[in-house]
């Protein structure tokens, strides 16, 4: 009743939702991702240095300069994209923030964005918030490619924007250079800003496509706001430090919105995020042996209890087709699947009919995460067993 109408439609969101009834069930909860384990030494100490120096008060509303000048640097290194430290990056509490700033800054009521589903619950409350319409263009499995047909069709006069997941949460796809200069050649047509989450940006096993950034794209480093964070790539999603890179006129929209959002975001945590930023190659290396074993074991495992899928090509999820295995039980949704799974068996996992305009394509397939120790991934495999 008190809650407005623009967000009633969305309840709570599934993450919390399925984390408190993991909770509740004592279930190893391979549903929300997040690490169940700690973020890397060196990026701790920097946070704890912080504090003790008495970096404590608000930080530049656009972020610190020196991390924004760390977050250039990046792009610059990983991408060869060159950004003005001062005017293209805005520092945010998260993706998640990031994701609704821009969408806030850049919308007037009833402009329209594409976006792909399934697609990260935030995405759609967030254009919700900012009073736009969305347009959906389905990713079907086996493969989760998209129909650039489809795409086409998703855009009208009133189209704005299109978001773009990759590695893409849930499905574990890495869109190819092909399917990203379709969305490209899309935006040059129309005039459309790109809005790209890449926080699973490091997070790629090396299958048929490595990560492309949209922004480096011909013509798209102008009209994209590329948006990542801390979160992933150093195991930290606590930590709620974001940024969105851009064109000094896009971030302007971003920092619009942003400026009454939050402000500025923990200061001391800035300068840690700066510091990981800068961490040497061999931990990004190390951190993605650790996730592709940590994914063959998953893979492995879910395959022989019946779930049939195609290996993620990147994030830290399993999308599954778990039909083969619930129709042994008499079940037929992804809802009831999951709470089979939470109640029976002892293991969470995400049931993503919420990701779909379309809820019937959704509820064929549950969500894994293996963002888990070893132990916790074995201690989960051990519990599935019995459905095999
Ligand atoms: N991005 C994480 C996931 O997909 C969770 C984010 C959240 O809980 N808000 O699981």
């Amino acid at each position: 009743m008190t809650v407005c109408d623009r967000l009633r439609p969305f309840g709570t969101t599934i993450f919390t939702e399925i984390s408190r009834l993991a909770a509740e069930h004592r279930a190893i909860n391979l549903a929300q991702g997040f690490p169940d384990f700690d973020g890397p030494e060196h990026v701790k100490q920097a946070a704890i240095e912080a504090v003790r120096a008495g970096h404590s008060q608000y930080a530049r509303m656009a972020g610190t300069l020196e991390l924004c000048r760390s977050v250039a640097d990046y792009f610059s290194r990983e991408a060869g994209l060159s950004f003005n430290p001062e005017t293209d990056i805005t520092v945010t509490a998260g993706c998640t923030e990031a994701i609704a700033a821009a969408l806030l800054g850049l919308l007037n009521p009833g402009d329209e964005v594409i976006l792909f589903e399934p697609y990260y619950d935030s995405y759609r409350a967030s254009v919700a918030l900012a009073g736009g319409v969305p347009r959906f263009v389905t990713l079907r499995g086996p493969g989760f490619e998209f129909d650039p047909a489809e795409l086409s069709r998703a855009v009208s006069p009133r189209t704005r924007a299109v978001l773009v997941n990759t590695p893409h949460n849930p499905t574990g796809r890495v869109f190819t250079r092909g399917e990203l200069q379709s969305i490209a050649d899309l935006c040059l047509r129309h005039g459309l800003v790109a809005i790209v989450d890449e926080v699973y940006e490091r997070l790629v096993y090396g299958g048929p496509s490595s990560h492309v950034r949209l922004a480096s794209l011909p013509g798209m480093a102008e009209r994209t706001l590329t948006l990542s964070s801390l979160g992933k790539t150093f195991s930290l999603t606590g930590w709620k430090i974001g940024w969105a890179v851009g064109p000094a006129e896009l971030s302007s929209a971003v920092r619009a919105a942003h400026q009454f959002l939050t402000f500025a975001v923990s200061t001391p945590m800035q300068h840690a995020a700066a510091a990981a930023l800068d961490s040497p190659p061999a931990y990004f290396d190390e951190l993605v042996t650790s996730y592709r074993s940590k994914r063959d074991f998953l893979a492995d495992s879910l395959r022989r209890i019946g779930f049939t899928f195609r290996d993620p090509e990147g994030s830290y999820f399993i999308y599954a087709d778990h039909r083969p295995v619930s129709a042994r039980l008499g079940l037929t949704t992804d809802v009831e699947m999951s709470k089979h799974l939470i109640e029976r068996i002892g293991v969470a996992a995400i049931p993503p009919s919420v990701f779909y305009e379309d809820k019937a394509e959704g509820s064929k397939y549950l969500r894994f995460a293996f963002c888990k120790k070893d132990e916790t991934l074995a201690a989960a495999v051990e519990r599935l067993r019995s459905l095999a």
